[in-house]
């Protein structure tokens, strides 16, 4: 089932999420729907508070569904190490239409658990580490707009109030 993905504005993206501590059908169903949003949108890392869910669950898939192989779901995910840096320009689905420059770390690796509860890592280099980043900041309310300048961030959140305004938000 497709997921109604939250926008810049809805308070579940501000909230500093809860841990998962209970990995029943309802998670696994949770987590199955979130894929299918993540890639219906299409996108490639989604974390559970876009849909309205403030629990520290996210799933990435670089290549969109292509390779099975590249999907991750994890739960609880912390950042364990990081190095180096990176600026590119990014996105994120609950800010449609707007890209800026972020600085992100490099290389990141994670652990957290899977739907089972069982601990797993994972190693980043790259998109992928961006990629964590992002999704783990979703988790603690944090959006890619507040790693931008206090400029750039008021232009963004300016033109949103007139999309907003406009009922095109
Ligand atoms: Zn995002």
């Amino acid at each position: 089932m497709i997921l109604t993905i939250l926008k810049y504005g809805a308070p579940e993206l501000r909230a500093v999420s809860k841990p998962v501590n209970a990995f029943d059908a309802e998670l696994e169903k949770l987590s199955k729907n979130m894929i299918e949003t993540m890639y219906g949108a299409p996108g490639i890392g989604l974390a559970a508070p876009q849909v309205g869910v403030n629990i520290r669950l996210v799933t990435i898939d670089l290549s969109g569904g292509e390779d099975p192989n590249q999907l991750i779901v994890i739960c609880n995910p912390e950042i364990i190490s990081s190095e180096g840096e990176q600026k590119i320009d990014e996105g994120c689905l609950s800010v449609p239409d707007f890209t800026d420059t972020v600085a992100r770390p490099q290389k990141v690796s994670i652990r957290g658990v899977n739907l089972k509860g069982e601990e797993i890592k994972h190693e980043g280099d790259g998109l992928l580490a961006r990629c964590f980043s992002h999704e783990i900041d979703h988790l603690n309310g944090i959006l890619f707009v507040d790693r931008l300048s206090p400029l750039k961030r008021t232009l963004i959140r300016n033109r949103i109030k007139k999309l907003a305004k406009a009922g095109e938000w």
